[in-house]
C-alpha cells in the first residue's frame, strides 16, 4: 500500500468529527488492507509509529524537523518557526511550506513511499544511535520527505512528532477493527489491553477472527499497560465504592515496576514501559533470591530506603537512581532500592489477569519469598470499618509513606484502565500530573533558567492540549537547572523570552484549588500552583485528561464537605 492511500484515508478522517463515521471510514479502509500492510496502518492510526508496548523510538527532535523542512522547502529556520507560531503544528506547516514550493522538485523518478518501507525507515532511525545519528536521521527524513506530496508530508512529520490529529485514537481503530472483521467489540478491546499491540489484534482479527483474539493474551518479556486509580475521598468513600469490604495497602512513595521474568532471564520495566533493568541491578538480585517462579510478571512498587535508619527517601531520588543509568554501581550505594510486588499478572504459563484480586494475592504470596526488607508483597489488609481504614491510613503517613490503596477483592486486572477496582486515598487534595507545552526563561539570578511552565491536561475529545495554567514556584534551584536542560532539546521555538516545546515533560504540582476560568481554553485554572517533582516516570500519554481536571473540579466540593463536617 502506498503511503499516499493511508495520507488520503487520513484526509477524511480529518474532515469528519463524528465518531461512528470515522469508524465506517476506517472500517472500510481496512477491508481493503493486506496481511503486511494491516499491523503498520493501525498502529499509524492511533498515532504511534511502534506498537505501544515497544520501547524504540526514533529520536527525532522538533529542532531536527524545522531544519529538515527549511531545507527540503527552500526556506530558512526562522521561516518554518515564523509558520509553526502561526499553525501550531510542525506537520500543517510542512505541508503549508511545500505546497508553496509546488512540487518543482518532487523527486519524479523515485518511487512512491509505500506505507512498508516507510516503518522500515523509521525502525532504521530509531536503531541510529552515537556520533553522527543526528545528522543521518536529517538526511533519511529529508529524503522521506522529497519523496512526498505535501499533505504527505503532513501525515509523516505528524507521526515523526507523535502528533497525529485525526482523532481515531486507540477508541475508533478498536471499533473499525471489530466491525470491519465481524468481531465483538469486547473481543477486540480485552486483546488490545492485554497485548499492547493493536496493530497485531487487528491482523489477528483479520487471519483468524474471533477465537484468534480469545486465544491473545499477556506474556511474559512483553510489558503490560499497569491498571490505574481513582482517587477517593476518605476511608468511607473507598469502602462504599467497594461494596462495603476491601483490601487496603500501603501506597509507596516510590516508582512502579514491572518484573517479568522467564527462567535466568529477568526484565524490569517503568511505567512507561522503559526497559530499567540495566539501572537497577539490587533489584534484579532480589527479584533472582525471592520469586520462586519459571516465569512471572509482577506489578511492583520499587521504593528508596536510607540503610542507616530504614525510613523511606523521597520519590525524587528514587528517580534520580533511575534516570542515572551510567552510573549505576555508585548509585546502588547511595541509594539502595527495596521492591514491594503488589499483583501477579502471570505465573507459570498462565495469565492470572481475570483471576478475582484476592486469589491473585494468594498466590502473590506464595510466589514471592519475603527476604528481609530487599523484596517482600506490599503490607496489606482486609478491612470493613472505616475506623480501622482511617486507623491504617494514619500509620502508613506516619511510616512515611503516601496513603493507602483500596482495592476490590473480586476485581480482573483491567491494563491501562483507571477505574473503580483499586482507588486511592492521599492525604492532601490530589496533585496534578500535567504537561509542560510552553515556558519562560527568568530574569535576574535565574537568567539562563527555564523558570515558568505553561501546564496542560490532555483534551481526549478533540486531541488537543487544554492549558489550565502556569506555574513558576516550588522547584528548588537544582531542579530548575535540570528542568532547563531537560527543556532545551524540546524547544521547537523561541520569541522573546518564551519557548513553544515538544510536549514531553510530565511535572506534578499541588494547588489550593481548581477555579473555572475564562483565561484558559480549558475553562479551568489552577489557584496557586507549585511544582512538587519532575515525573520522569510518566510521559504524555499518561498525563491528566481533561476530564480528570473537571472530575476533581467536582471532588473538591465533596472533600470540603467531608472535613467541614
Ligand atoms: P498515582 O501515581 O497517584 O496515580 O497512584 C497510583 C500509583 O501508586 C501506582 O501507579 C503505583 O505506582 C503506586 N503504588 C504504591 N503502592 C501501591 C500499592 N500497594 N498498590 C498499587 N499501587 C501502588
Amino acid at each position: 500500500m502506498y503511503f499516499a492511500e493511508l495520507a488520503s484515508l487520513f484526509d477524511e478522517l480529518t474532515a469528519y468529527s463524528s465518531r461512528l463515521k470515522k469508524t465506517d471510514i476506517i472500517a472500510d479502509f481496512l477491508t481493503r488492507a493486506s496481511e503486511d500492510d494491516i499491523e503498520i496502518v493501525c498502529t499509524f492510526l492511533t498515532g504511534r509509529i511502534f506498537p505501544a508496548w515497544d520501547t524504540r523510538d526514533i529520536g527525532v527532535a522538533g529542532k531536527t524537523l524545522v531544519k529538515v523542512i527549511a531545507n527540503i522547502s527552500g526556506k530558512s529556520s526562522e521561516d518554518v518557526i515564523e509558520s509553526y507560531r502561526d499553525t501550531g503544528h510542525l506537520g500543517i506547516t510542512a505541508e503549508r511550506l511545500l505546497e508553496k514550493k509546488v512540487a518543482m522538485s518532487l523527486a519524479a523518478f523515485e518511487e512512491d513511499l509505500t506505507v512498508v518501507e516507510l516503518y522500515r525507515q523509521f525502525e532504521e532511525m530509531a536503531a541510529t544511535t552515537g556520533k553522527g545519528s543526528a545528522q543521518k536521521k536529517q538526511r533519511m527524513l529529508a529524503n522521506l520527505l522529497s519523496r512526498t506530496e505535501p499533505r504527505e508530508a503532513n501525515y509523516l512529520v505528524s507521526l515523526a512528532m507523535r502528533n497525529l490529529l485525526i482523532g481515531s485514537k486507540e477508541g475508533v481503530t478498536e471499533d473499525a477493527v471489530a466491525q470491519s472483521f465481524g468481531v465483538p467489540p469486547d473481543a477486540v478491546r480485552r486483546a488490545w489491553m492485554l497485548t499492547n499491540d493493536i496493530g497485531l489484534v487487528a491482523r489477528i482479527a483479520k487471519t483468524e477472527g474471533f477465537s484468534g483474539l480469545r486465544a491473545l493474551g499477556i506474556e511474559p518479556m512483553r510489558p503490560v499497560r499497569p491498571m490505574l486509580a481513582q482517587n477517593v475521598a476518605g476511608a468511607s468513600e473507598a469502602l462504599d465504592v467497594m461494596g462495603g469490604r476491601a483490601a487496603f495497602e500501603t501506597k509507596y512513595d516510590g516508582a512502579r515496576i514491572q518484573v517479568h521474568k522467564v527462567g535466568p532471564d529477568i526484565k524490569l520495566f517503568s511505567r512507561k514501559m522503559e526497559d530499567l533493568t540495566e539501572a537497577l541491578p539490587d533489584i534484579r538480585v532480589a527479584v533472582k533470591e525471592s520469586i520462586h517462579a519459571d516465569s512471572v510478571i509482577l506489578d511492583c512498587e520499587a521504593i528508596a530506603v536510607d540503610n542507616r535508619t530504614g525510613k523511606v527517601i523521597p520519590f525524587q531520588n528514587v528517580l534520580n537512581r533511575i534516570r542515572r543509568k551510567y552510573k549505576v554501581r555508585e548509585l546502588s550505594h547511595q541509594i539502595p532500592m527495596q521492591l514491594r510486588p503488589f499483583d501477579i499478572l502471570y505465573l507459570n504459563g498462565d495469565s492470572l489477569v481475570d483471576l478475582p484480586f484476592v486469589e491473585r494475592r494468594a498466590l502473590l504470596e506464595k510466589t514471592v519469598v519475603p527476604l528481609d526488607g530487599r523484596c517482600k508483597p506490599s503490607e496489606f489488609k482486609i478491612l470493613d470499618d472505616p475506623e480501622a481504614v482511617a486507623a491504617f491510613f494514619t500509620q502508613s503517613i506516619d511510616a512515611g509513606h503516601e496513603g493507602l490503596m483500596a482495592k476490590d477483592l473480586n476485581a480482573d486486572y483491567s491494563p491501562g484502565i483507571r477505574g473503580r477496582k483499586m482507588v486511592k486515598l492521599k492525604e492532601t487534595l490530589e496533585s496534578l500530573d500535567l504537561v509542560v507545552i510552553a515556558a519562560e526563561y527568568g530574569h535576574g539570578r535565574k537568567a539562563g533558567w527555564i523558570t515558568s511552565y505553561e501546564l496542560a491536561a490532555r483534551d481526549e475529545d478533540n486531541e488537543q492540549w487544554a492549558p489550565v495554567g502556569r506555574v513558576s514556584s516550588g522547584a528548588s534551584d537544582e531542579q530548575l537547572k535540570e528542568l532547563t536542560e531537560e527543556i532545551k532539546p524540546l524547544i521547537i521555538s523561541e520569541h522573546g523570552r518564551t519557548v513553544d516545546l515538544e510536549p514531553q515533560i510530565v511535572l506534578e504540582v499541588k494547588f489550593n484549588e481548581i477555579q473555572k476560568s475564562p483565561n484558559y481554553a480549558s475553562g479551568y485554572a489552577l489557584r496557586f500552583p507549585r511544582i512538587v517533582r519532575i515525573r520522569e516516570d510518566k510521559g504524555p500519554d499518561d498525563a491528566e485528561t481533561l476530564e480528570r481536571v473537571e472530575a476533581l473540579y467536582r471532588l473538591q466540593f465533596k472533600l470540603k464537605g467531608a472535613t467541614s463536617t
